[in-house]
């Protein structure tokens, strides 16, 4: 196949690239480089044959020449702090960025996957969140601008299928961590890492009580190419069903890092959610896809990668 990845320079991207490359399809990444990195991009077309690189904005209209079977639009700022910073920009990748590139799938009659968020769940009514939650989201909160933009997109990718027939599909995700997170992301694994291994406070936003499940990036990777494969139309939760308050995963990085670092009480985000987990039912059941790694697994590589990046 050939793939087009928006957002192929980011964390969930570079690893999605790495599959499909590995697999022996080519991928054509497009992203601005806002969020992914440079580095990500020259490490996976030094590694691939298969792979190009346009460096574009995805909220202006793109074409691509040749063929193309799948186009999947991973590009959105996604940790809170990048999306805060970036409100319009978030918005326009979600609804120009998501328009143009179901253009470009319709043009190519190709398969269609769009990276959607637990987040359009927002602060949950229904524990753990199936599919069929519709979700409470405050529309006018500074949140919004990611939660809305991804709910606009699930809608326009929707429409589109009923519209046109395009073979789409939404994945939904929940924390996701793993090697290749920025360390200055903002989000709470790489913030906890850095901050033990740099000796500093470890910063738990509100009373630490809230809660997140944390996916593995090679599990949620796999998942995400599983469901492009099967066709199915979605929306599916992609995530680990393992849920942990943010004082325990601090324990967890502080035992796994050796750190001695203490803890700082910060104030909590506005509308941040008070728990989260995914029901993976429908993934289970239609992909008999299983995420196996845990974070006792999943933190080492992340840690490592961490520690090379900060050359401690
Ligand atoms: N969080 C924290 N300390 C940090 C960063 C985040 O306690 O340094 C909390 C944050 O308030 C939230 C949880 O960790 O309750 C997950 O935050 P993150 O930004 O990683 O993801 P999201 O809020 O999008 O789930």
């Amino acid at each position: 196949m050939r793939v087009v990845l928006t957002g192929g320079a980011g964390f969930l991207g570079f690893h999605l690239a790495t599959i499909l490359l590995e697999r022996g399809d080519q991928v054509v990444c497009v992203d601005n480089l806002i969020s992914g990195t440079r580095r990500n991009v020259d490490d996976l077309a030094a590694a691939h044959d298969g792979f190009e690189f346009i460096e574009h904005d995805v909220s202006e209209p793109f074409s691509v020449e040749g063929s193309v079977d799948a186009v999947m639009h991973f590009a959105s700022p996604a940790s809170v702090p990048d999306y805060l910073a970036n409100p319009l920009l978030t918005l326009r990748a979600g609804s120009y960025g998501t328009f143009n590139t179901l253009n470009l799938a319709r043009e190519h009659e190709a398969r269609y996957l769009v990276a959607s968020t637990s987040e359009i769940y927002g602060e949950p009514q229904v524990h753990p969140q199936p599919e069929s939650y519709w979700g409470n989201v405050n529309p006018v909160g500074p949140r919004s601008v990611y939660d809305e933009a991804k709910r606009f997109a699930e809608s326009a990718t929707a429409a589109y299928r009923r519209t046109y027939d395009t073979d789409t599909s939404i994945v939904r995700y929940f924390n996701t961590y793993g090697p290749r997170m920025r360390p200055e992301d903002g989000r709470v694994v790489t913030n906890f890492v850095v901050q033990a291994l740099l000796g500093k406070p470890l910063t738990i936003y509100g009373d630490g009580t809230q809660t997140r499940s944390f996916g593995y990036v090679g599990d949620i990777a796999a998942g995400t190419i599983a469901l492009l494969d099967s066709g199915h139309p979605g929306p599916m939760n992609i995530g680990t069903p393992i849920e942990f308050t943010m004082l325990k995963l601090a324990e967890v990085v502080l035992e796994l890092t050796g750190s001695s670092s203490e803890l700082s009480f910060e104030p909590l985000p506005e509308d941040d959610p008070t728990q989260r987990r995914p029901d993976i039912t429908v993934a289970r059941e239609v992909l008999g896809w299983e995420p196996t790694t845990t974070l006792h697994e999943g933190l080492p590589p992340t840690i490592d990668y961490l520690r090379g990046l900060l050359q401690l």
